[in-house]
């Protein structure tokens, strides 16, 4: 007989807040960070105590908005959210995961293509270190928006307040004047 059994007891829900997951790392470029990146780590506030988004360092590529100004305008958006603490890092994920005691590592997925290149990540991640990666499905309203799209759109001076939080109104991160992109303020 399966000790599967389908019960009708009423065992109280735990609370929603946090869940007791511990620390979660949210590595990314968020060069800049969208309604995308914000929408998963609401989210993911729900199922863990605290949220690190750590903003990567790549040594090849300056990037547009410089790591500096991406960590202080993040930094901004989640001043009276205390479970939310923003750093920078270079290096191998795994090894800033391992440094700030986070067993678990969050990326969002929009599509097939996301899918595929996560999923190999996440493999190698486990099997070397065994840090795990849970995996959001973006939110359908945001499923077409990534950074590189809203460079774009800068870049040829058109207005991307929409795909950004409301937070960056106040103080927006500031592009490096040269490159592709154009201004955040519009
Ligand atoms: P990276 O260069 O590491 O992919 P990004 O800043 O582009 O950094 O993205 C960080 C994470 O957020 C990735 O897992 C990416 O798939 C996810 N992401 C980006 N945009 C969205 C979005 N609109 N909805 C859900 N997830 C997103």
């Amino acid at each position: 007989m399966s000790n599967h059994h389908i019960t009708n007891d009423s065992t109280p829900l735990p609370p929603r807040e946090g869940q007791g997951g511990g620390v979660l790392l949210f590595p990314g470029s968020f060069d800049p960070f969208t309604l995308g990146h914000a929408d998963l780590v609401e989210r993911a506030l729900q199922l863990f105590d605290e949220v690190v988004i750590a903003v990567g360092i790549n040594e090849q590529k300056a990037g547009w908005i410089p790591v500096e100004e991406r960590v202080r305008a993040i930094r901004i958006l989640y001043k009276e959210q205390a479970r939310v603490r923003v750093e920078s890092y270079s290096g191998l994920t795994t090894d800033f995961a391992h440094s700030i005691g986070a067993k678990v590592i969050l990326r969002g997925v929009r599509s097939i293509k996301d899918f595929e290149y996560e999923m190999q990540m996440a493999d190698v991640n486990r099997q070397l270190t065994g840090i795990d990666t849970v995996v959001l499905f973006a939110d359908p309203r945001y499923a077409s928006l990534s950074s590189s799209i809203v460079r774009e759109l800068a870049h040829f001076g058109k207005d991307i307040t929409a795909f950004l939080p409301e937070g960056y109104k106040a103080s927006p991160p500031t592009p490096l004047s040269k490159g592709r992109g154009g201004s955040l303020r519009q």
